[in-house]
């Protein structure tokens, strides 16, 4: 089964079957400042096969290099095209290793004519803490270049706080896995709490993801999560579907309820 999706992916890549879906992030007005890309296969005969399913094994064989650097073209030219100011792509670790990774970033910015500054990297904390030195210096020069770098699913790895703060970091970004119990699991609302407040202390902006209720957007809003993300909003949307809610929500802005 895995030989086969692996060839399978080879193939994919050559026939063009993958698509990017971008999930809207919401500020705390309700205007919507930003998107996530997210990476579907559009599996033949078969329909959309989520990441979680095919980017293991994409990261295993290595082609997550080929395929990286088409979701980096992709969101960029994406973001570019409708003047968005936050696209934020996700980083495998093995993309992110690459040596020439950072030119490469800033090749695919320049190709696609968007500011750098409209671009913010997803390294998860697994990336943070393998080879530190590297990591480091990659996040140096992609801030010097005035690339924005987030935490992904912040709190599910083994970032440890003592390096956190030695590194040049602009977001972090709360996971699903917190944000879903909020209401409900007091130790969730403690972690999720305990997060925000580490994050505002450290001048880092707050991304909140899996936002899916009332409740969880008045909870996060309540101790100053700064953007949302999720099916309260938006789910992530196809091209030409999230080029047509960018236009309707252009003068019409989410409503959100009021924070307590
Ligand atoms: P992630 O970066 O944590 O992405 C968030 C996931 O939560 C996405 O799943 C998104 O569709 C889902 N989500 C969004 N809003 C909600 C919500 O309100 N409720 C719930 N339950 N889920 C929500 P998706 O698209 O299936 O992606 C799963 C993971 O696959 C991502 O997790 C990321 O680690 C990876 N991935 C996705 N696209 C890419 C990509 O382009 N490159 C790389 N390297 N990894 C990707
Ligand atoms: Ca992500």
């Amino acid at each position: 089964m895995r030989l086969r999706l692996e060839m399978e992916l080879r193939a994919a890549i050559i026939n063009g079957e993958f698509e990017m879906h971008y999930q809207p992030q919401v500020d705390s007005t309700g205007a919507c400042t930003g998107a996530e890309a997210l990476v579907r296969w559009n599996y033949p005969g078969e329909g959309i096969m989520p990441p979680n399913e095919f980017i293991p094994i994409a990261e295993e064989t290595g082609l997550i290099r080929e395929l990286g650097a088409w979701i980096l073209t992709e969101a960029c030219e994406l973001a570019s095209q409708v003047d968005i100011r936050n696209i934020a792509v996700n980083i495998s670790p093995l993309q992110f290793r690459q040596p020439d990774f950072v030119d490469t970033v800033k090749n695919t910015l320049a190709n696609a004519r968007l500011d750098p500054s409209s671009l913010i990297i997803e390294l998860t904390e697994g990336i943070l803490i393998e080879n530190f030195e590297d990591t480091v210096r990659k996040m140096d020069s992609l801030q010097k270049l005035g690339i924005r770098v987030a935490i992904d699913d912040f709190g599910t790895g083994y970032s440890s706080l003592a390096y956190l703060k030695q590194l040049p970091l602009d977001q972090l970004k709360i996971s699903n896995d917190f944000v879903r119990d909020i209401a409900t699991d007091p130790n969730n609302a403690i972690i999720v709490d305990t997060i925000i407040s580490m994050a505002r202390h450290m001048g880092l902006k707050i991304v909140a993801e899996g936002v899916e209720t009332n409740e969880q957007v008045r909870f996060l809003g309540a101790r100053g999560c700064q953007v949302y993300q999720g099916y309260y909003f938006s789910e992530p949307l196809p091209k030409a579907l999230f080029i047509e809610y960018l236009e309707s929500r252009l003068h019409n802005r989410h409503s959100l309820p009021a924070v307590t």
